[in-house]
C-alpha cells in the first residue's frame, strides 16, 4: 500500500482500492442516475483542491467522492460543487 495522500482520489491512491471500491461501487448503480465522466471530473478536480479530501474520502461527509461526484444527487455539503 502506498504512503497515504490526503489530497489524492482513490484512484491515484490505490488502483487495487479504486477498482473494489468505485469502480464496482458504480457499475450496481443504474447509469441513468450517473452524470456524465466530464460533470464527474469537473467536480472532482474540485474536490482535489479542498482540504477537507483525506484519500479519496470527503471530511465533511464521510463519503467516497469519486462516488458522490458521478451521481445525479450527489451534492459537496459545503456547495463547492
Ligand atoms: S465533496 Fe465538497 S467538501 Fe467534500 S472534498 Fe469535495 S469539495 Fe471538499
Amino acid at each position: 500500500m502506498p504512503k497515504p495522500c490526503t489530497r489524492c482520489l482513490l484512484k491515484d491512491y490505490s488502483k487495487e482500492v479504486y477498482d473494489r471500491l468505485i469502480t464496482e461501487g458504480l457499475k450496481a448503480l443504474p447509469p441513468e442516475d450517473l452524470v456524465s465522466d466530464e460533470v464527474t471530473f469537473a467536480r472532482l478536480d474540485i474536490c482535489k483542491e479542498c482540504g477537507k479530501l483525506n484519500q479519496g474520502t470527503c471530511l465533511a461527509c464521510g463519503c467516497y467522492v469519486e462516488i458522490r461526484a458521478a451521481l445525479k444527487t450527489g451534492k459537496c455539503p459545503y456547495s463547492k460543487w
